[in-house]
């Protein structure tokens, strides 16, 4: 992720990765008490564009005010702060993570201060037609009575990391988890649609992240005129889908091919899914211009 002369951005200054610290007294590291954003830069044939970067830090902010997490910074700054960052580490198709963490303190009472460091590596854009093999998670997404799931908080993703690892030792691509109704909610880092009957399904919001590249899915279905239904998913519903895909910002748009044993059969290239790859890579590489809608 970072070498010698990688630079990363903490508390308002520019700073050598490798020179830069924390506390192992940390909350953030104890416990988990900590939010971030993952978020992702495309070169395009104007310059390099930070794809909706205001929606990431607006989340952040809602994740850490969910969270009690003190969030004194001012946006347009931190956007200003993450353009500059790309610039200075000369990245052009980039990852960039920006993490609010916690003072030092052993105490479960929420912190009275936080710092944000914002890092990025170098991460070509990917829209390769590969699809996933994917199994139903022994585990479930966390309980929305037990945390706040809409939170992007690094806590929940030990859950992510469980459900991952269970599904790799299994020798499937990704996961899908189920909600505590045992409805569908999402893979451990993306969002999931299901196609029947030429319309788009997806999980309400309730039990999942909402992702900001479902509510781009969402709103690109607007323009292409393909209807999507917001409705909890059994997963019978799931395994009568004529096609399965995933969303996220790191996984950009890709297809499901299995989910345990069920095989979907619709050729890729003839599925909403394609479709919505396609104009999702015109967006963020800025090929078409669809102002209307973002
Ligand atoms: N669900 C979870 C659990 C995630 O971690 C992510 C990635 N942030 C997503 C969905 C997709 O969100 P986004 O489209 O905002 O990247």
């Amino acid at each position: 992720y970072y070498n010698s002369k990688t630079v990363i951005y903490l508390d308002g200054e520019f700073v050598k990765a490798q020179d830069a610290k924390t506390d192992l007294y940390g909350q953030s590291l104890h416990y988990g008490y900590a939010a971030f954003e993952g978020i992702r830069a495309y070169k395009t044939h104007n310059a390099t564009r930070v794809f909706k970067i205001k929606e990431h830090y607006d989340r952040l902010q809602r994740s850490c005010e969910l969270m009690h997490i003190p969030f004194p910074w001012d946006k347009n700054e931190l956007i200003k702060q993450t353009y500059r960052l790309l610039e200075i580490n000369n990245f052009k198709d980039a990852y960039i993570r920006p993490l609010v963490y916690c003072p030092p303190s052993m105490s479960l009472v929420a912190p009275t201060e936080s710092s944000i460091m914002i890092c990025a590596w170098d991460w070509a854009s990917y829209f390769g037609d590969k699809k996933l093999k994917v199994c139903i998670s022994s585990y479930q997404r966390p309980n929305p009575k037990s945390t706040y799931v809409e939170a992007k908080a690094s806590g929940h993703y030990v859950n992510s990391i469980l459900a991952t690892t269970e599904a790799k030792s299994k020798g499937f691509d990704e996961a899908l988890l189920l909600d505590m109704n045992e409805n569908v909610a999402e893979a451990p880092g993306a969002n999931i649609f299901i196609e029947k009957d030429g319309k788009l399904y997806t999980p309400a919001l309730g039990h999942i992240l909402a992702g900001i590249t479902r509510a781009t899915v969402i709103e690109l279905c607007k323009v292409l005129d393909i209807e999507v239904i917001e409705k909890a998913i059994s997963v019978d519903e799931l395994k009568a889908a004529d096609s399965v895909f995933f969303c996220g910002t790191a996984a950009e748009i890709v297809g499901v091919h299995t989910i345990d044993d069920v095989v979907f059969r619709q050729r890729w290239n003839d599925s909403i899914g394609c479709t919505i790859q396609r104009a999702y890579k015109n967006l963020v590489l800025e090929k078409v211009n669809y102002e209307v809608i973002i």
